[in-house]
């Protein structure tokens, strides 16, 4: 028979993690006024809350730590970060900064004016917030095959071409400083986008003359899509589809607590002399010296090495096997799930499951809290408290989607532990009918309110 995917790695250092009771996670919820942010994190046993910097170093990278050279400019650290993206990305100038939204920062502050349109698919929240910070616009171009959860469809993150060009078509030039192809779509579910696509959307761009830059946090979990879904790709390494990847881009901001699997960091890369000159003084200015960004050098160090390993076939296969392993024992509980499972999380329909509870009341929130008392598992509500109010009616917007996300940090968890959170997602939907009330708003802040709201029950 075929033998199943294994971990490629074996565990030297364990943290203990505990269960707590029933009693004491209603007691602690309650005096986090129902948020799950403000709970502390030694209340959650098993925390989904996100996969950004939460993943396990291996032995490999603390060495690297070890050997981190801590000099201001020149490090030897940097150079081996250097070497990587320089190499393996084929990205000849880049900067370090200290995390995904601080590379978006210094990229646009010399890209972006105010009334500028910024088209992509799903662009991530930081980065749509830094576009509409300088008064400029994000335009998403996903293909709408991504707004059907039950749809099955392999590259959900792609961009549809004939919604980029009209935006092409109908604003000049210089209003677009740039298109961003976000691998994998977080917004979307962690959806990837084909080479087809990327290679599509270059081309297009180059037409126009706009440039096109990867939000690339998860590449290497995108390239591992490319050759497992689009058949050119089966016989390729991931290396060598990464490269190409790069291949059609004019540069890339990264998030490195994804997919370069460390705790803290990011970097900025690009092809172009002079906006990397333009980029450097903003480094200078908001991270630091253009050789360590904000980050130690023992954090670049660990970078680097991250960056190759999140690159290896078989961890990404475990990896994108252990989410995909979780989506499956949900969907044979019947659970209503987003399908297919994207790279990094798994997304609960919230509205599906939680029928009985009006959405005035908050259903992927009700589920989040009812998922916690459960078995004290943290997850996270994408619904209406994120989607916030409307800024001009101050009404509250109903997204189209309840959902709980389910984010799986990297290396952290055991398949145990999945089935575990399953079996608590099912005991609650044994008992759906039941839940019939959800929460209302105490407290909230007047933006991004998701993050410190307080809650009672009705
Ligand atoms: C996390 C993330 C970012 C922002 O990165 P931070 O490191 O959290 O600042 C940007 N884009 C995507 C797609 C992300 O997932």
């Amino acid at each position: 028979m075929e033998l199943p995917y294994t971990e490629p790695y074996k565990i030297k250092v364990v943290e203990p993690v505990r269960r707590s009771s029933r009693n004491e996670r209603e007691k602690w919820i309650a005096e986090a006024g129902y948020s799950l942010f403000q709970l502390r994190s030694d209340q959650v046993f098993i925390d989904l809350l996100t996969d950004s910097g939460t993943g396990a170093l291996s032995h490999h990278q603390w060495a690297e730590m070890m050997l981190g050279d801590e000099s201001y400019a020149g490090s030897t650290s940097y150079f081996k970060l250097k070497e990587v993206i320089n190499n393996w990305l084929d990205m000849p100038y880049f900067v370090p900064t200290h995390q995904g939204r601080a590379a978006e920062n210094l990229l646009f502050s010399a890209l972006i004016k105010e009334g500028d349109l910024v088209p992509g698919n799903a662009h991530f929240d930081t980065t749509k917030g830094h576009i509409e910070f300088r008064r400029a616009f994000a335009v998403d171009c996903t293909i709408d095959e991504a707004g059907n959860t039950t749809l099955l469809h392999p590259f959900k993150g792609n961009i549809d071409l004939n919604k980029l060009e009209t935006v092409f078509k109908n604003n000049p030039k210089e209003k677009i400083p740039l298109c961003i192809i976000t691998v994998t779509c977080n917004t979307s579910g962690g959806q990837p986008v084909s080479m087809q696509n990327i290679r599509d959307v270059s081309a297009l761009c180059k037409q126009y003359g706009i440039p096109v830059f990867f939000d690339a946090a998860r590449f290497s979990e995108n390239a591992y899509f490319i050759k497992m879904r689009e058949e050119e790709f089966a016989q390729h390494r991931i290396k060598d589809i990464v490269r190409e990847m790069y291949s059609y881009v004019d540069g890339a901001t990264m998030s490195s607590k994804k997919d370069a699997i460390v705790n803290i960091g990011g970097f900025l890369a690009c092809r172009d002399k002079d906006l990397f000159e333009k980029i450097s003084m903003y480094c200078i200015l908001y991270e630091g010296y253009l050789t360590y960004g904000g980050l130690a050098g023992r954090d670049l160090a660990a970078m680097a090495q991250g960056l190759k390993e999140g690159m290896d076939f078989d961890y990404l296969e475990s990896r994108i096997g252990q989410v995909a392993h979780l989506g499956q024992q949900l969907a044979d509980y019947g659970i209503p799930c987003q399908i297919p499972t994207g790279g990094h999380a798994v997304f609960v329909d919230a509205k599906k499951f939680l029928q009985n509870v009006p959405k005035e009341q908050f259903q992927a929130q009700t589920l989040a809290i009812e998922l916690y008392l459960e078995g004290g598992v943290r997850g996270v509500e994408i619904g209406t408290l994120l989607a916030d109010r409307d800024p001009v009616t101050r009404k509250n917007r109903y997204p189209a989607l309840e959902l709980l996300r389910l984010a799986i940090p990297r290396r952290t968890y055991t398949n145990n532990h999945m089935d575990y959170v399953a079996a608590c997602l099912a005991n609650i939907y044994e008992k759906r009918d039941r839940i019939t009330k959800g929460f209302r708003i105490v407290k909230e802040a007047p933006i991004m309110r998701h993050f410190t709201v307080q809650l009672e029950r009705i």
